[in-house]
């Protein structure tokens, strides 16, 4: 018997901006309490407006952590101090290990129509934080997607089996490890779907819900809302009026916390250190 997964906590997305004025939805790590280990945050963009987005993310630093970026919409181009130059495409997604540190801009493409897209801040354990800085881009031809009855898939990384068939993501244990082995899954769900997908029992999971509505045990959850999952072998995704969604889950470092900013370690002392190489340009060194 599949132990089903409970909807734990809900999280409803709230407004708020970041970088140059860019108004965006955060859910997981809108406030400390509302981490989950390994995930430290989750950000949404979702606007037709061009006011709202053009600003970008002009050159900042990360150290400590991964950065996750997933579009839906629109254009939006990296740019790092190890010269990467990246665009990321409607469909597509950007792995960034900041490890000891990145300095990056992130900025739109398009002064016009929509941009929809999500950046995740997946934790790295202590052992890894000052490992050499990474980044990969992966195009949207490289993301395996599946369809089954009402609802059709993308596996951005981990592995799945559903409907008899295994799918592996373009970050899996295999090719690219992670420490957090992190599982992330792009969901839509006609209305009327009810889907059961397998989680590693022991993982920390939850939703983000960006469009309709899921229906739970007991309550039924409106997006934009995070969903923070208890523990168990599986998922069951049901909508009556269709869903769009993101799930993840990853295994949880059970570790300190310290963040200030773009920075994330696990002692004041190692946010200090960040601060002043940063100050003094040997952050990435
Ligand atoms: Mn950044």
């Amino acid at each position: 018997m599949t132990t089903l997964r409970t909807f734990k906590q809900v999280i409803p997305a709230m407004d708020t901006a970041d970088g140059d004025g860019v108004k965006l939805r955060r859910s997981i790590g809108a406030m400390p309490g509302l981490r989950h280990d390994p995930f430290l945050m989750l950000d949404e963009i979702l606007s037709d407006e061009a006011a709202d987005y053009i600003g970008g993310f002009p050159p900042h630093p990360h150290r400590g952590f991964e950065t996750v970026t997933y579009m839906l919409e629109g254009l939006m181009q990296h740019k790092d101090h190890m010269g990467n130059v990246g665009l990321l495409k409607p469909g597509g997604a950007q792995w960034m290990t900041a490890g000891r540190g990145v300095i990056h801009e992130e900025m739109p493409q398009q002064d016009e129509g929509r941009l929809h897209g999500f950046q995740l801040w997946l934790n790295l354990p202590a052992a890894e934080k000052m490992k050499p800085a990474d980044y990969r881009d992966i195009e949207p031809e490289q993301i395996p997607e599946a369809t089954v009855a009402g609802a059709k898939l993308r596996l951005i990384a981990g592995q799945l089996d559903i409907a008899d068939q295994h799918f592996s993501g373009p970050i899996n244990g295999d090719e690219y490890p992670v420490t957090t082995d992190p599982l992330i899954v792009d969901v839509a769900l006609q209305a009327g779907t009810e889907l059961t997908l397998p989680i590693t029992a022991g993982h920390n999971a939850f939703i983000y819900l960006f469009e309709g509505e899921l229906n739970g045990a007991i309550q039924a959850v409106t997006a934009p809302a995070a969903i923070k999952l208890g523990d168990g072998e599986a998922v069951s995704l049901s909508s009556a009026q269709g869903a769009r969604l993101l799930l993840l889950a990853g295994k949880p470092l059970n570790e300190p916390v310290a963040q200030r900013g773009p920075f994330v370690m696990n002692t004041q002392e190692e946010l200090y250190q960040a601060m002043k190489d940063y100050g003094n340009g040997t952050l990435t060194e």
